[in-house]
């Protein structure tokens, strides 16, 4: 009998397991259907030997000292900050242009043969933006701030591809993620903590579930744990629709296919990221992953990404009718006894994985709350006894 079941060893059930295990002492089954711990933050040598991330770049960055703290509890890290390229035609000289994205004042005086100031670059982007009385959509976000011609050039393709969606249906949130600048910072991301775990996110991660309290099984998926084992509490992580049996219709999710690449030369790329944002291109992006690890290898392997409307859920999809859904099943999770609902897919937020550790710190609070920790041995189920 264990006290928890797992459902998903990705950052959220990961997170929660080692807490369960080390703070309560509660017996803790870790199960995920696919054939390896980490979730979507999976990585691996591939067959050259190159460290690569199976489900596409994952680049950690937090302004959160405490999840930066605990995640240290497990790995040492390895400073990194992210910067991308973004592929366009310049307006100007019809020619293909690599330039710094989040657009900066690099990109445009590039992008445009311009030397403008930091000032001016300002003045330049209000007299583009269009008038936007109220920021809803994705779109709006955009042609508010520097106008239509970048928003077209930077934004339109890209998100139609990544969404299925003109950038108009889908929700502000989305492309608010990435901003507009007028300095020369190229970095993709400014929080205070940019880093990659040093020996990998599956070492990382193996170096969390490695407690006498925790058994992981992989390659089991939740209908089949349900047949083997016995456990009084679940953790669930995976899509929260596919928990409810889609009682309420499917939650929408976006996928991906990666294609992986090895190539036989140092380096493939001058940034960790080519965005390529032509929606005449059918991939969104291509990343090299020795610029995030910082391995040293005589070869180098890249992803590159192609949106997909079928596949493993990886993106829930951010509009107001796909939250309304989203409520209705948070409504379920809300009343039901004993299950936890955690992370990205289960609680039908795009978030990054600082966030979900966040979250899964947060529960495990919440949980500490309400549910009385497992005596693990005679001693301490005495001491719990005696109320000490
Ligand atoms: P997951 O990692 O998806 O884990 C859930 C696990 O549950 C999965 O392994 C799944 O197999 C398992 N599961 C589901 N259903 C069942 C079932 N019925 N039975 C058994 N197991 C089940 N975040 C960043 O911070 N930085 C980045 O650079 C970044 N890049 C990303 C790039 C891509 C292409 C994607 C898709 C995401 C990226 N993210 C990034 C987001 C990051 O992947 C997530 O925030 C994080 O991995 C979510 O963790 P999770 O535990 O909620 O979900
Ligand atoms: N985006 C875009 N052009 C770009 C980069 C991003 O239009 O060059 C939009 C697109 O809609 C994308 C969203 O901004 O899905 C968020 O980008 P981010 O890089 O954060 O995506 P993720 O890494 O989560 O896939």
């Amino acid at each position: 009998m264990f006290d928890w079941l797992v459902v998903g060893a990705g950052f959220a059930g990961s997170i929660l397991a080692e807490r369960l295990a080390a703070e309560r002492g509660d017996r803790v089954l870790v199960i995920d259907k696919r054939e390896h711990i980490g979730g979507n933050a999976y990585d691996h040598l591939d067959a050259a030997g190159v460290l690569i991330h199976r489900y596409g770049p994952h680049i950690f960055h937090t302004n959160s000292e405490a999840v930066f703290a605990h995640l240290s509890k497990f790995t040492a890290w390895r400073p990194y900050e992210h910067r991308v390229l973004a592929e366009v035609v310049s307006p100007t000289t019809g020619e293909a242009v690599r330039v710094p994205m989040p657009i900066n004042l690099d990109t445009i005086n590039k992008l445009y043969g311009l030397d403008l100031t930091e000032d001016q670059l300002e003045a330049w982007f209000a007299e583009r933006a269009e008038q936007v009385d109220v920021v809803r959509s994705s779109e709006d976000v955009v042609v508010g701030k520097v106008g239509r011609e970048l928003y077209e050039l930077f934004f339109r393709g890209y998100t139609r591809k990544q969404w299925a969606l003109d950038p108009s249906e889908l929700d502000k949130s989305v492309t608010a993620r990435v901003p507009t600048r007028t300095n020369r910072d190229d970095r993709y991301f400014t929080d205070k903590f940019q880093a990659m775990p040093r020996d990998g996110y599956t070492a990382m991660f193996a170096k969390m579930l490695n407690h006498p309290n925790i058994t992981v099984r992989t390659g089991v998926d939740f209908a089949e744990a349900r047949r083997r084992f016995s456990f009084r509490r679940v953790i669930w992580t995976g899509p929260v629709d596919e928990y409810f049996g889609h009682r309420h219709g499917r939650l929408p999710y976006r996928s991906l296919r990666f294609q992986h690449e090895t190539l036989d030369q140092q380096q493939a790329l001058p940034t960790g990221t080519v965005n390529h944002p032509a929606e005449a291109t059918p991939f969104t992006r291509v990343s090299e992953y020795k610029h995030l690890t910082g391995q040293v290898h005589p070869k180098t392997s890249v992803t590159y990404e192609f949106p997909a409307a079928e596949g493993d859920p990886y993106y829930p999809i951010p509009r107001p009718e796909n939250q309304a859904l989203y409520k209705r099943y948070e409504a379920l999770a809300d009343a039901e006894r004993d299950t936890w609902f955690v992370g990205r897919l289960a609680t039908y937020r795009y978030y990054n994985m600082d966030q979900v550790v966040g979250q899964a710190l947060a529960t495990f609070e919440r949980i500490q709350k309400v549910v009385p920790p497992a005596p693990v041995n005679d001693e301490i189920a005495a001491r719990v006894a005696a109320g000490d």
